[in-house]
């Protein structure tokens, strides 16, 4: 089902796609965790994304960059949406004080350590989870 419920700005902030649909639509097969919608990251939060982000998922919702929201749509986005899958678990499993202390944690402490952004972020262990699932599904 794409929704596109009315009251806010333009129709990219509107897009919406259920995790259902979107599993069916890619071919991912398993339990669509309960409640959680894909929709185009706002353009506010698009400016934040640091280098070649295509999606950040928080509790309930998936942000997608409007490239990766057609992909997404369109079925072709498999890996991706594997990956965005492993952080909807992960915020499940730890919530959402434990999932921001260790995703920051690992990130700040490499920072500290002197790694570049890309570095630390791709060392960030929820990230290499996410990576992990994404490749050994593919
Ligand atoms: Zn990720």
């Amino acid at each position: 089902m794409v929704g596109m419920p009315g009251g806010a700005s333009t129709a990219d902030n509107l897009a919406a796609v259920t995790i259902d649909d979107a599993m069916a639509r890619n071919g991912v097969v398993g339990s669509p965790p309960p409640g959680v919608v894909i929709r185009v990251a706002p353009a506010w939060l698009r400016r934040l994304w640091v280098g070649p982000v295509q999606a950040m998922t928080l509790p309930g919702v998936i942000y997608a960059s409007p490239d990766a929201f057609r992909a997404l749509e369109q079925g072709t986005a498999r890996a991706l949406l594997i990956h965005e899958l492993e952080h909807v678990h992960q915020w499940r499993d730890h919530g959402r004080l434990g999932f921001t202390i260790r995703y920051l944690g690992d990130y700040v402490g490499a920072r500290l350590a002197g790694f570049s952004h890309a570095t630390a972020y791709r060392a960030i262990s929820f990230e290499r989870e996410a990576r992990a699932a994404a490749r050994d599904a593919m």
